[in-house]
C-alpha cells in the first residue's frame, strides 16, 4: 500500500519512525526543501514542491499512490489546499494529521492576531524587546515595526534582507524546555512573546507563563476539511483501516 505523507513537522516524522520496518506499508515523506539540513527520516523521502495542485495529482497517478496524509504545518495552508484539491481529483483518500493548537490557561495574557502583519502592529508604540518565535520566512512585516529589538529563534538563518534593525538571531532546533526559555527571556531581558498558535511543544508559553509577559499569538487559518486526527498512532490506525478495505477489493 503506497502512502505520500506530506511533512515538515514532529508529527510526519513520528510518523515516518512508527512506519519505519513495516512491510504493508510502502510509505514516501515528502519535504517542501525549506531547511538546509532536514532530519532525514528512516523512511523513503523526496524533497521539493510538486507543481501546485495538479502537479499532486500527476505525481499521485504517476506513482500509483494509494493514500494521502497531510501532515503538515497548521501554518502550511496552500499545500494543504493542494492536497485536497489533488486528492479530489485522484479520488483518494486523504487524512489531515494537525497538532491541536495552544489553548490559554487562566491568568494568560494571550493578545490573538490574524497574521503577522497584525501581530508586528499590535506591539505598539512604545520600544519593547520581544522574543519572536514564528520561523524566519514571515519576518519582513517587522520592519514596519523598526523601533523594538527583537530575539529571533529559528531553524535556519534568516536572510538578512526581512530583517528589522535591532536584532540578535538565534539557530536552533526545538524542542526548548520551559528552564531554558525561561532563562533565555530573563536573560535578554524580553518584555513580549510573539508566536504562531503552532501547537506542540510549550516551553516558551510556559516560561512566558512563570515569568507575567504578554504573548501576540497569531491565530491559525481554518484547518483542512477532511478527516483529522491529532497524533500519529491514530494515522496508523488510519492506514491499518484503508490496508484492510484495499485487501478486501
Ligand atoms: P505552503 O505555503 O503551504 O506551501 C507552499 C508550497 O511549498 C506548496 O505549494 C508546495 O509547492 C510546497 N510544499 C509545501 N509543503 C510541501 C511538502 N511537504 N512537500 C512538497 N512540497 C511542499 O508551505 P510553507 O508554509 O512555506 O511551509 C513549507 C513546509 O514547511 C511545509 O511542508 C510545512 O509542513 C513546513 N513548516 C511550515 C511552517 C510554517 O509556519 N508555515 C512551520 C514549520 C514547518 P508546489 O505547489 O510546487 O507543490
Amino acid at each position: 500500500m503506497r502512502v505520500l505523507i506530506l511533512g515538515g513537522t514532529a508529527e510526519a516524522s513520528a510518523l515516518a519512525r512508527l512506519l519505519a520496518g513495516e512491510t504493508w506499508v510502502a510509505p514516501v515523506l515528502s519535504f517542501a526543501g525549506r531547511t538546509v539540513s532536514p532530519v532525514l527520516p528512516p523512511i523513503p523521502s523526496r524533497i521539493g514542491g510538486f507543481g501546485g495542485a495538479e502537479g499532486l495529482a500527476a505525481y499521485l497517478r504517476a506513482e500509483a499512490v494509494d493514500l494521502l496524509i497531510d501532515a503538515t504545518h497548521p501554518f502550511a495552508n496552500q499545500i494543504s489546499i493542494n492536497a485536497e484539491r489533488a486528492a479530489e481529483a485522484t479520488g483518494m483518500p486523504r487524512l489531515v494529521l494537525q497538532r491541536p493548537p495552544w489553548i490559554a490557561t487562566p491568568g494568560d495574557d494571550w493578545h490573538y492576531v490574524p497574521d503577522v502583519v497584525a501581530a508586528a502592529a499590535a506591539l505598539g508604540k512604545a520600544p519593547r524587546r520581544v522574543f519572536l518565535t514564528i520561523g524566519r520566512q514571515d519576518l519582513l512585516p517587522f520592519q514596519a515595526a523598526a523601533h523594538h529589538f527583537y530575539l529571533i529563534r529559528s531553524v535556519d538563518q534568516p536572510d538578512p534582507a526581512l530583517l528589522p534593525p535591532h536584532v540578535e538571531i538565534l539557530t536552533g532546533r526545538g524542542p526548548f524546555t520551559e528552564a531554558s526559555d525561561r532563562a533565555l527571556m530573563e536573560r535578554h531581558g524580553i518584555s513580549v512573546l510573539v508566536t504562531k498558535n503552532s501547537g506542540g511543544t510549550d516551553g516558551k508559553l510556559r516560561a512566558a507563563r512563570a515569568l507575567g509577559l504578554p504573548v501576540i499569538m497569531v491565530d491559525r487559518k481554518p484547518a483542512p476539511r477532511g478527516e483529522t486526527v491529532a497524533a500519529p498512532e491514530a494515522a496508523v490506525t488510519w492506514l491499518h483501516a484503508h490496508a484492510e478495505t484495499l485487501r478486501g477489493a
